[in-house]
C-alpha cells in the first residue's frame, strides 16, 4: 500500500494540453467555468470529438466537458481549435480554471470576471488542478464543495464554512483571488514542513480556519462573527421549465449517463448560451417565456431527459470499461440496466474504489467490486462494510437505500 507521502507533488488532473492516457485513448477536458458554454464553442467541440475523438462529449461532476478516445489528435491542432474557440484563453492557467457557479445564477458575469483575474495572475497557475473556486447565487447547490466560495450576500465560504470573511458589493472577484494566494502559501508551509502538498483546503491542518485568517489579513479586513444560517441545500437538479424572476425561462434537461452525442449536440448548438451542470445536465437559459415548450420539445426529440420523473434523475456513473482501464465492470451499461424511476439521495456508479465524479454530499455509492456491486450509502456507511449484490438485485437495493 502506498504512503499517503509517496503522493505526486502535481495532481494529475487532465486538461486541453495535458491529455490523459485513458483506455480508450488520449483524454481531453476542456474547462468550462461556471458550465457556461455558448452554441458555437459546443459546435467547435462535437466537431472534434467527431473528427478525432469517440463523436460524444462527456459531462463532469465539475460541469467540464470532455472527449475521449482522441487517438488521432495531433495536440498543437488540439490545442489550436479549443484556443480559436475561446475555450483555451490561458494556456498556463488552463488546469485552474476550476470555477464552479450555479447553474440558475442570473448574471454570470462574476464567473467570467473570476476567469479573466485567475487567468491574468501568474502565481496562480501554480495551484493544484483540483483547487475549487465556486459563484455561488445563494442557493448553496456549489458553494460548500468548493474550497473558497462567493455567495451574493458577500460571504465567502472557506472548505463549506462561513468564518467571518465578508467582500464588500463588487469585491468577491478579490476576495476569491486572496483566498487562493493564501491557500498556496499555507498548501507551501505544508510541504515544506511535512513533504506533502495538499491540493484542497480540507488537506491542510485547520485549513479553512488558517485560510481564512490569512486572506483577512491580506485584504486588511476583521473576520466578523459567523453566520449560522448559512447551511448546504439539498441538491438542486433543474429539469423541465424554470421560470425566472423576470419572467424569463430556462430549460433544464438531464443528460443520461453525462454523454451528449450527435443529435443532442446538434440540437443544443442552435441556443444562444448555454449551462452544463454538475449533475450531468444542461440548461438553455433566459428563454422567453414561449420558446420554453418548443425547447423541451426539442431536447426530448434529441434524447435528453426533460421530465422531473425520469428515470435518470439523482443518477450519475463514472466512465467505467471500456474507457478506463481501473475499471472492473462496465458501469454505464449495467447503470442503464438497473436504473429506475426514483427519489430520494442521489445515486452514483462507479468502476473502482477511486469513485471519481462522486457527490459531494449524502448519497447512494454502487461500486464494482468484480464479483457483484458494493451498495451503500456514503458517507454514512464509510468504514462499514457494504451490502454486496449481483447485478440483477442492485436495483432493488438501491430503491430502499436512497430513501435516506
Ligand atoms: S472510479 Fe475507477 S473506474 Fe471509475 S473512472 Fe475513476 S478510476 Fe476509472
Amino acid at each position: 500500500m502506498s504512503s499517503p507521502l509517496a503522493r505526486p507533488e502535481t495532481d494529475a488532473c487532465p486538461g486541453a494540453l495535458r491529455l490523459h492516457d485513458a483506455a480508450d485513448g488520449p483524454l481531453a477536458r476542456v474547462r468550462i467555468p461556471g458550465g457556461r458554454v455558448n452554441g458555437v464553442q459546443l459546435a467547435a467541440l462535437r466537431e472534434l470529438a467527431e473528427e478525432w475523438g469517440d463523436g460524444h462529449l462527456e459531462l463532469t461532476s465539475r460541469a467540464n466537458l470532455q472527449l475521449r478516445a482522441l487517438g488521432g489528435a495531433p495536440p498543437a491542432r488540439l490545442a489550436e481549435r479549443l484556443a480559436a474557440a475561446g475555450l483555451l484563453p490561458s494556456p498556463t492557467h488552463e488546469l485552474v480554471r476550476n470555477i464552479a457557479g450555479s447553474p440558475l445564477l442570473t448574471d454570470p458575469a462574476p464567473v467570467t470576471a473570476l476567469d479573466a483575474a485567475l487567468c491574468a495572475d501568474p502565481a496562480l497557475a501554480a495551484l493544484p488542478g483540483r483547487f475549487l473556486f465556486a459563484i455561488d447565487d445563494g442557493s448553496g447547490d456549489v458553494a460548500f464543495s468548493a474550497d473558497v466560495a462567493a455567495l451574493p450576500s458577500g460571504t465567502i465560504l472557506f472548505g463549506g464554512r462561513d468564518l467571518g470573511l465578508r467582500a464588500p458589493a463588487g469585491q468577491a472577484v478579490p476576495a476569491l483571488l486572496a483566498a487562493a494566494h493564501a491557500f498556496l502559501a499555507l498548501a507551501e508551509q505544508n510541504a515544506s514542513s511535512s513533504g506533502r502538498r495538499p491540493w484542497r483546503v480540507r488537506e491542510l491542518t485547520d485549513g479553512p480556519a488558517r485560510m481564512a485568517a490569512c486572506t483577512a489579513a491580506a485584504l486588511g479586513v476583521t473576520l466578523l462573527e459567523s453566520d449560522s444560517s448559512v447551511r448546504r441545500q439539498a441538491l438542486r437538479e433543474p429539469i423541465g421549465a424554470i421560470p425566472h424572476r423576470d419572467g424569463r425561462t430556462a430549460v433544464g434537461a438531464l443528460v443520461p449517463l453525462g454523454r451528449l452525442g450527435g443529435d443532442a449536440l446538434r440540437t443544443l448548438e442552435t441556443a444562444r448560451a448555454l449551462v452544463i451542470t454538475p449533475w450531468r445536465g444542461v440548461i438553455v437559459p433566459n428563454l422567453p417565456a414561449a420558446e420554453a415548450d418548443a425547447w423541451m420539445r426539442k431536447l426530448a426529440g434529441a434524447g435528453l431527459e426533460v421530465g422531473a420523473d425520469s428515470r435518470w434523475a439523482g443518477v450519475t456513473a463514472c466512465a467505467g470499461r471500456p474507457g478506463c482501464a481501473k475499471s472492473l465492470a462496465d458501469v454505464r451499461s449495467d447503470a442503464d440496466a438497473a436504473t429506475r424511476a426514483g427519489s430520494g439521495l442521489p445515486v452514483h456508479w462507479v468502476g473502482c474504489a477511486r469513485g471519481c465524479g462522486s457527490p459531494a454530499g449524502p448519497h447512494v455509492r454502487v461500486e464494482a467490486t468484480g464479483t457483484g456491486y458494493a451498495v451503500a450509502r456514503k458517507p454514512e456507511d464509510d468504514g462499514r462494510a457494504a451490502d454486496l449484490v449481483p447485478v440483477a438485485e442492485v436495483a432493488a437495493v438501491i430503491a430502499v437505500l436512497r430513501k435516506g
